[in-house]
């Protein structure tokens, strides 16, 4: 247990929504600083380096871009990424440049709160502990162990490609995945372009633990960028 509440950076330029970034972290408690430029945010996690980032794309100094690379060159802490509805593309490119998930604008408190539970929860678990080797939710299960999947307690048979996916899916629960993420993971480098891939073996892993393939409970389709495994 942290003896103080998880501190968050907010790198924003606009201040109606810093300041609706401010009142939604303090109904949870977190603790936070604020930078209204790239440089300021460098200096300040340099400073004092945060549990969290929240950032956004369009800053008037430098590019965000930039300072998430710059951030990752060190900082392990997770990063969400803030994005106008036209930028599908430089939020892939975040992802894939090791930003950990992304709002578009305009969201909701409560969306903002969740994903940063879930970005919290990955960074906390750490690298050195080991895993569980089952994985439940709702009426999936999947024994990693055995690598077996089950829906309602009944066995499904998967193909070794279908159960890849899945469970690199499952191992990022609650975390957007890039198209070249997942097709790197399950395919290996030389597919990173083909998304028909991935759409083909996800029609029809829904179609096996989706209770209705057309409303997926579990494996929700991120529009332009990839998935997500949500669990309950
Ligand atoms: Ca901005």
């Amino acid at each position: 247990m942290a003896i103080f509440a998880p501190l968050i950076l907010l790198i924003e330029d606009e201040l109606p929504i810093r300041r609706f970034l401010r009142t939604s972290l303090s109904s949870e408690d977190y603790r936070f600083v604020e930078a209204e430029s790239g440089q300021q945010a460098i200096r300040l996690a340099a400073r004092q380096p945060p549990d969290l980032v929240i950032l956004d794309l369009g800053l008037p100094d430098i590019d965000g871009q930039d300072v998430l690379r710059q951030l990752r060159e060190w900082l392990k802490a997770p990063i969400i990424i803030l994005s106008a509805r036209d930028q599908e593309k430089q939020k892939v490119t975040a992802l894939d440049n090791g930003a950990d998930d992304y709002l578009t604008k305009p969201f909701s408190t409560a969306e903002l709160l969740a994903r940063i539970r879930v970005a919290l929860r990955h960074a906390n678990k750490g690298s050195g502990e080991a895993e569980a080797s089952t994985f439940a939710t709702g009426d999936l299960k999947v024994d990693l162990a055995n690598r077996k999947v089950l829906v309602k307690e009944q066995e499904i048979h998967l193909t070794p490609l279908e159960y890849k996916l899945l469970t690199t899916l499952v191992k990022h629960a609650g975390k957007v995945l890039t198209h070249r993420f997942l097709l790197n993971e399950v395919w290996g480098p030389l597919h990173g372009r083909e998304t028909h891939y991935l759409r083909v073996f996800m029609a029809s892993l829904r179609r096996k633990i989706e209770e209705d393939a057309s409303q997926p409970r579990y494996l929700i389709t991120e529009q332009g960028v990839g998935y997500r495994f949500t669990a309950e």
